[in-house]
């Protein structure tokens, strides 16, 4: 009996699962049949849509709202929730460790296949900076999103409670390094969020908090152009926020942020969104790279120089073609992720085929950005919006684009009760210790209130 093709891949993120979608849609007789198999690898049983990531920090959408199950969603395909640590690709075999695996101790297990899709996305670019490793925090994933909101309702809660000056400073002043739309947006939100809760605090002003925001660069939001990106640092300042370029820190070391122009802030808050760099599981990986760690690839996905491997997505080097200077690269976003998914499956079933491919071509159409409720920027096909109509459209066309019906429907209906109603401002930090209350209860632990 012949072998299904079996096509493994790595990531359940913006192209690992929009690919797997694509697939399980054009094979689905082949899949029925046994005549193909679709796996996806995540440690995480969901996909996020991180552009929804700033909102949830605000508490304007729940966590679960803004990611997509695997499982429902690619029901032709095998889902197995690990990590792959490695690739042979020589050998056409990939190690992975499971839940499982980890339980049994029985290290990591190997699948084989016939076509790899590698799209194991970014992750923060640190830099050795002293203190940064130790207290900073990045804004990539939902557990981020949702630490951060509950670190910042903590943060005023400790503000209130403390009569020492020192500690209620720290507390209320909150530095963000980057100014791309991950650092621009959840500032803005967060910003927000924190403005409207300490509304029902009975000692603290909006004026008291001090939120800094840090870009190496002369200006921040490069995505909207130039001209926004000045709206943008205005709008920012005219809300009391200290926007400071072309500035750079330098260390976070015992909570102190102290920046390239010398000035200190004493901070329990330093986020950390100046950039990505590919996934380090590609070190792993015995596949060509670039000077940056990413996958080199051809305008038909296929990482270039390797048989029967493709590649999409912030960890790879795709061309743009529609670019006037020739070597330019699609910046990793979204926009680009989620069209590349569709060429590369198409491309992935073509050469199973014995087909031509086809190239992958999309000139960039823009970008929007909030900057908290009812605030924002677009930039889309040439037409510069701000404000209002911008922040509208940032919600509609990120509502339309949010994987699936179900998805759609929960984040419209969340967002027309919040119109409706007040906005949420507890923190459920406790959540991140469940132990805590039953180890009071047996004697052997202490109520996190009290440490
Ligand atoms: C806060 C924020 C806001 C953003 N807003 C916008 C926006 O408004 N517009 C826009 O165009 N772009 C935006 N982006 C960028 C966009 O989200 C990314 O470019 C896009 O997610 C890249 O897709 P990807 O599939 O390459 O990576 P991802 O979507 O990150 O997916 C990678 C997946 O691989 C998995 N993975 C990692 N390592 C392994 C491993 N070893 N084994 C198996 N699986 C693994 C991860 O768990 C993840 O699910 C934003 C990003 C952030 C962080």
């Amino acid at each position: 009996m012949k072998e299904p093709a079996r096509i493994l891949v790595v990531g359940g993120g913006y192209v690992g699962m929009y690919t797997a979608l694509h697939l399980q849609r054009k094979l689905k007789r082949a899949l029925r049949q046994g005549d193909a198999q679709v796996i996806v690898v995540d440690p995480e049983p969901y996909m996020t849509y991180q552009p929804f990531l700033p909102e949830a920090a605000a508490g304007s959408i729940s966590p679960r709202h803004v990611v997509v199950p695997l499982r429902r969603t690619l029901p032709g395909c095998q889902v197995v929730i690990g990590e792959v640590t490695a690739i042979d690709h020589a050998k056409r075999t990939a190690s992975i460790t499971t839940l499982a695996s980890r339980e049994e101790a029985n290290g990591a297990i190997e699948i084989s296949y016939d076509e790899l899709v590698l799209a194991p996305g970014s992750v923060s670019r640190t830099l050795p900076i002293p203190g940064l490793a130790d207290h900073g925090i990045g804004f990539k994933t939902v557990e981020e999103a949702i630490g951060l909101r509950n670190h910042v309702l903590g943060q005023l809660d400790i503000a209130s409670s403390t009569r020492d000056p020192a500690v209620r400073d720290a507390a209320l002043t909150f530095v963000f390094v980057g100014g791309g739309y991950a650092g621009v947006e959840a500032l803005g939100e967060l910003e927000d969020m924190a403005r409207y809760a300490v509304r029902y605090y009975h000692n603290i002003v909006p004026e008291d908090l001090r939120w800094v925001l840090v870009e190496a660069t002369g200006r921040i939001l490069p995505e909207v152009g130039e001209e926004l990106g000045r709206y943008t640092v205005r709008e920012l300042r005219g809300r009391n926020i200290d926007v400071r370029l072309e500035t750079r820190l330098e260390s976070y070391e015992d909570r102190v942020a102290v920046l390239s122009d010398g000035s200190r802030f004493p901070t329990r808050t330093l986020v950390w969104t100046a950039g990505v760099k590919p996934h380090p599981v590609l070190s792993a990986v015995d596949l060509p790279k670039n000077d940056r760690g990413k996958l080199p690839c051809t305008a038909e996905l296929r990482v270039d120089g390797a048989e029967h491997a493709w590649a999409a997505g912030d960890a790879a080097a795709v061309p743009d073609l529609t670019a006037d200077q020739p070597g330019k690269e699609c910046a990793p976003n979204a926009q680009h992720a989620v069209r590349q998914a569709r060429v590369l499956a198409e491309n992935v079933i073509a050469s199973l085929r014995g087909e031509p491919l086809r190239n992958y071509e999309h000139a960039y159409a823009g970008s929007v950005a909030s900057l908290g409720l009812h605030k924002g920027v677009a930039y889309l096909y040439g037409r510069k919006l701000r404000g209002y109509p911008a922040w509208a459209i940032h919600r509609a066309y990120h509502l339309s684009r949010m994987p699936t019906f179900n998805r759609k429907a929960r984040v419209l209906a969340e967002w027309t009760l919040s119109g409706l109603f007040k906005r949420e401002i507890v923190s459920l930090g406790s959540l991140e210790n469940p132990r805590a209350e039953f180890e009071l209860a047996a004697g052997t632990g202490r109520h996190p209130e009290a440490s």
